[in-house]
């Protein structure tokens, strides 16, 4: 009772703003044993059993989803949830959708369902303590189907890398956790800041000023200020900005406060892949992403080009790591000169690092596969 109690008491009082409190949406199961699991063992890929200290058992079942998704998707997939799974499912924030259920006779029909309904396939789950892994799914950014400033497409380039992956994500058959991640732009929004293969959208014109749209849509002292690299100066008599191409770095931050400087360009744009970065400090510490191919073309619908390099750096990690050894420490024993020898990607100039930082960053952050000696 005491504990109901105190549910209730997080719950309440009610207000017209924020995400309802998360106990609200929660499974009874896991409601009534929050903090008592003892123990969970994965009974297939995609299948997790969670066992309480009280006794009570949870299979979860964990699908891949194409994140977006129609209203007709979301009703199915409803459905399914009144029928296997008490009304209950959650989506995780690798876009994979998950159903509880407490009797075991039920997984393989709802695998069956969802497979013949929706078209989603069971997997994405690993093992640690056999140190057999299977590739989650990829968390992704808006693309051209939502956002203002995106130099690829999100969810069509992620099918496309999937599809070619769909074995790793059904199967066990990574020697450890590879996190994949895309973001349509350099703002990055989809955690390829730090994720083991990344895929960047990149500009690589500076935009194209309108002056008229600029004059009568745009804030100047604000879009200037917006400007990293100090590229923009106002032109208070035209009542205009002036750009110093030379300085600007395409990152789009300008477009964002001011609609009147777009910079898409369909020839120019295209996709950087990124690598070796993770948020964990298992073994190892966190680790930016460094840029390993500094631009691939947009090649809609299937983006032949990144889903094959991408499968690539996947295939040789997957071949010459150690069991456990995610793609930061594998090229760290191995060496970036090994890594470009074994992967067949080309190292360039345009892979070297020339930011400048104070001197502490410089020799603390690596953030590229430049070479220093
Ligand atoms: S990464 Fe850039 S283009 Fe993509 S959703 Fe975020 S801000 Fe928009
Ligand atoms: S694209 Fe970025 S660097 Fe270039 S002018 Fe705009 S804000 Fe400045």
């Amino acid at each position: 009772m005491a504990e109901e109690k105190e549910w209730e008491e997080t719950v309440e009082p009610k207000t017209d703003f924020g995400p309802p409190h998360y106990s609200i949406m929660m499974h009874p199961i896991i409601k009534k044993n929050y903090g008592k699991w003892s123990y969970h063992e994965v009974v297939r890929p995609g299948v997790i059993k969670r066992v309480s200290e009280t006794g009570d058992v949870l299979y979860i079942v964990r699908f891949g989803t194409p994140r977006l998704v129609s209203v007709y998707t979301v009703r199915d997939i409803c459905d399914i949830a009144d029928k296997y799974s008490d009304g209950y499912l959650r989506f995780t924030s690798r876009h994979n959708v998950e159903f509880f259920l407490t009797d075991p006779e039920k997984i393989e029909p709802l695998i069956s369902e969802v497979q013949e309904k929706l078209g989603f396939p069971c997997g994405g789950t690993w093992d640690a303590t056999k140190g057999e892994y299977g590739l989650s799914n990829i968390v992704h950014t808006q693309g051209w189907v939502h956002c203002h400033t995106p130099a690829t497409d999100a969810s069509g380039i992620v099918k496309s890398v999937m599809d070619e992956l769909y074995d790793y994500f059904t199967d066990h058959k990574l020697p450890a956790l590879c996190r994949i991640s895309l973001a349509c732009c350099g703002n990055m929004c989809g955690a390829v800041h730090a994720s083991d293969i990344s895929m960047v959208g990149v500009h690589r014109k500076p935009p194209i000023i309108d002056d008229d749209a600029v004059r009568r849509t745009c804030e100047i002292p604000s879009t200037v200020a917006a400007c990293p690299t100090g590229a923009l100066k106002p032109d208070m008599k035209r009542k205009t900005v002036i750009l110093d191409k030379d300085k600007c770095m395409y990152c789009g931050n300008c477009y964002t406060m001011c609609p009147g400087m777009p910079l898409f360009d369909p020839e120019n744009d295209g996709v950087a892949i990124l690598i070796a970065g993770k948020v964990s400090d298992a073994r190892y510490p966190p680790q930016f992403s460094k840029v390993v191919v500094p631009w691939l073309p947009n090649n809609p619908p299937r983006w032949p080009e990144v889903v094959q390099t991408v499968k690539k750096i996947l295939e040789t990690w997957a071949a010459h790591a150690e069991k456990y050894e995610r793609i930061a420490e594998w090229v760290d024993r191995i060496g970036w000169e090994r890594f470009f020898e074994i992967t067949g990607l080309e190292f360039s100039e345009k892979l070297i690092e020339d930011y400048a930082r104070t001197p502490y960053l410089y020799t603390t952050f690596r953030t590229s596969a430049a070479f220093r000696w």
